[in-house]
């Protein structure tokens, strides 16, 4: 028995983006920028992908700059925001302290650049609201970056209400779809989304490629120089196969995203009960307001690492957290935001499932999980003295 149950990580290419990609790997292998005809037939394809991606955005075509991910994509949103507020001497960010590394990261680095960032707490419900980010914009604030969905807790933001606020204040709006793209529904204008980040792999297309929609009238600075490719906003031959891939996805994903909604949502409902029967575990994020496919628990008196070696042992590919957290010993800093204490953020299980999973396999994780921390408690010293009341239990 095999489970893939880290689509949040990363996700299966579908056949429909393979399939597609194919012909421009050993046909039309042409150079965009080439003017023969062979080069140009690449060319089309580019722009006919990129009119696709933008029809499931809800944007215009020359809106949208192909990236190598979604780690680009942020790093420039928010590069370009800071430099156009720079100009105009705005120099405060408003963010969240449970954002990807990519962004605050990026925010740390501005930091050194004489920026000023704010970082929004997040409430235990894994949420933050309209009326924080309002009370937290500043005169000189040039940007406000807040995440669609989260990848570790899948809470699911107000980005609509969010987006409303900014554009009242005149601050521009970014915000990380990454984890949205492809499983929730995205439509930039009625949002008031700015900038937009998302990542083709992380709904079936293939890994290395993303896209930053940037709404017209926000110039973007470029990240990688040399030539004039992406309209001058991104240097670099084109990864035509990936991007043809990343239509396909998309597309696919989009004209199935409420009924897949539907029904990997109803199988994420029975996964959460039958995790919360397990003695002192905790939901991390709000029951309802979180992606389909997101389950994630926090287990009183074990260590999130053993567990998924214990998993590995069953089959099941799962996580603590985010995959590019581990192999950190530091809790993740998502369930930190929330208020985890420590000891129980260590004690973290990330399952997030996806199209492919099916009823059968989501009773088989309940029943694996189950024995796993029945296990791995009843060898724990930690555990013990939570028994005999030495110790008392947080959760
Ligand atoms: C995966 C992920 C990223 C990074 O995307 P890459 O394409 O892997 O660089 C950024 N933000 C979120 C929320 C993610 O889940």
């Amino acid at each position: 028995m095999k489970i893939y149950a880290d689509n949040a990580a990363t996700t299966k290419m579908s056949r429909t983006a393979v399939d597609a990609m194919l012909p421009y790997m050993d046909e039309i292998y042409g150079n965009p920028s080439s003017l023969y005809t062979f080069g140009q037939r690449a060319r089309e394809a580019l722009e006919d992908a990129r009119g696709r991606i933008a029809a499931c955005l809800g944007c215009e075509a020359r809106e949208l700059t192909f990236t190598s991910g979604g780690s680009e994509a942020d790093n420039q949103a928010i590069r370009s925001a800071a430099a156009l507020g720079a100009r105009k001497g705005k120099r405060h960010i408003v963010s969240t302290a449970f954002e990807h590394h990519a962004v605050l990261h990026t925010l740390k680095r501005l930091e050194g650049e004489g920026f000023a960032v704010t970082l929004l707490d997040v409430y235990e419900n894994g949420l933050v609201t309209p009326e924080q980010v309002r009370a937290a914009i500043r005169p000189d604030t040039c940007l406000v970056s807040v995440m669609y969905a989260n990848n570790e807790i899948g809470t699911v933001q107000p980005v609509s209400e969010i987006g409303a606020v900014c554009r009242e204040a005149g601050v521009l709006f970014h915000t990380d779809a990454v984890q949205a793209a492809g499983h929730l529904p995205i439509d930039v204008g009625p949002q008031n989304i700015d900038l937009l980040s998302l990542s083709a792999h992380k709904f079936h297309g293939p890994k290395g490629i993303g896209a930053l929609y940037a709404r017209r009238g926000v110039a973007l600075t470029n990240l990688i120089e040399g030539g004039a490719q992406e309209r001058g906003r991104r240097a670099g031959t084109e990864n035509l196969p990936a991007i043809v891939g990343m239509a396909a996805a998309l597309e696919e994903s989009c004209a199935h995203l409420t009924e897949n909604a539907v029904r990997i949502s109803a199988l994420r409902d029975r996964l959460i009960a039958g995790l919360a029967e397990i003695p002192h575990s905790v939901l991390n994020g709000d029951p309802a307001k979180r992606l389909p496919g997101n389950v994630n628990f926090c287990f009183e008196g074990i260590e999130g690492e053993s567990l998924l070696l214990l998993l590995d042992d069953k089959g099941i590919c799962a996580s603590s957290g985010s995959a590019c957290t581990s192999g950190s010993l530091d809790p993740s800093h998502v369930l930190l935001a929330i208020g985890r204490p420590h000891e129980i953020a260590h004690g973290s299980l990330r399952l997030t499932i996806g199209e492919e999973t099916t009823e059968e396999e989501v009773e088989y994780l309940i029943e694996a999980v189950q024995d796993a921390v029945s296990y791995l408690r009843s060898m724990s010293p930690v555990w013990r003295d939570l028994e005999n009341g030495k110790a008392t239990h947080i959760i």
